[in-house]
């Protein structure tokens, strides 16, 4: 290899927004066959807020969000985010809280017990109950005891302006794009058919995310994954080349070969592009 020549490429890529921590980035870049994309503050902005809340029994929204605001105030989801800014988080204290990457919060309410976060998680399989539908491509976060479903919040986020130029440009470069996210099939289903991309899974956990990429990579697929958060880290690292988005989460920063600085999405088949062309250069 020339090392005069990877220079000069790494520069040119962090000229772009895009930051290399790790030896040998390039070479595995050029050589990418599948670009795996996780949803929320990857291809989405992550910037969430409420849209609307559903109760299914008396418990009033106001109190349902007062319960939720409480049982978030240890997380740095975007969805915490999202509950915290409409109701204030310290009118009600929540003890013992436990944070469940890729599924959700648990705390304790004045002696009661709470889960709140994906269904499967929330209602752990009690039956959900009907309510009015959600805003079609929200994510949709549920509120539950032990006994009972409680409530029903629609999060919306908006999708980032370059995602689908950039996943385009992937794919004519010969890549097969993936997305990959831990949110309902409804809200990944909606982002993909609007994305273009075919082959997607939802309501991955975090081991879910890494057996999908061990897959790909045991038929022969070099991946290039691109992620966010605390849950993206394990998977990040399992990647053959990987990139974290600016502005996420510290471990998934640390995790990634490659940092996203400004978030613009447009960079990632510039560098495919650049890695190819380097990689000619130096055989
Ligand atoms: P993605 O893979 O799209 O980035 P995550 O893996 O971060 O999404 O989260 C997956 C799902 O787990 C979310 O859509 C949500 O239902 C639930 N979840 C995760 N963290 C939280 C939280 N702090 N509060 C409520 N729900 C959460
Ligand atoms: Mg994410």
């Amino acid at each position: 290899a020339t090392p005069a020549a990877l220079t000069a490429a790494t520069g040119e890529l962090a000229l772009d927004g895009l930051l290399v921590t790790r030896g040998h980035t390039l070479e595995a870049l050029a050589g990418a066959t599948d670009v795996v994309f996780d949803k929320t503050g990857t291809l989405t902005h992550g910037r969430m807020r409420l849209v609307r809340t559903d109760c299914a029994g008396e418990l009033a929204p106001g109190q349902a969000l007062l319960l939720a605001a409480a049982l978030e105030s240890g997380s740095e989801h975007p969805i915490a985010r999202a509950l915290t800014d409409v109701a204030s988080p310290g009118l009600l204290t929540a003890h013992r809280l436990a944070n469940h990457p890729g599924e959700g919060v648990a705390g304790e309410i004045d002696g009661q017990r709470y889960r709140l976060g994906k269904a499967a998680f929330a209602a752990a399989g009690r039956a959900l109950p009907a309510l009015p539908s959600a805003p079609e491509g929200a994510t949709e976060i549920w509120l539950a005891t032990d006994d009972a479903v409680l409530a029903r919040f629609a999060i919306g986020d908006s999708v980032r302006e370059d995602a689908a130029e950039a996943i385009a440009a992937l794919q004519a470069q010969g890549l097969t794009v993936h997305l990959l996210s831990g949110d309902g099939e409804a809200a990944v289903r909606q982002l993909a058919a609007e994305l273009g991309i075919s082959r997607l899974k939802a309501g991955a956990s975090p081991e879910d995310k890494l057996a999908y990429v061990g897959a790909l990579q045991q038929a022969g697929s070099r991946v290039l994954m691109v992620g966010d958060g605390i849950n993206d880290a394990p998977v990040l690292s399992r990647a053959d080349v990987s990139v974290a988005m600016g502005g996420g989460t510290d471990v998934a920063a640390e995790s990634g070969d490659m940092l996203l600085i400004g978030n613009r999405l447009a960079s990632l088949p510039a560098a495919v592009t650049m890695a190819r062309r380097t990689r000619r250069v130096i055989r």
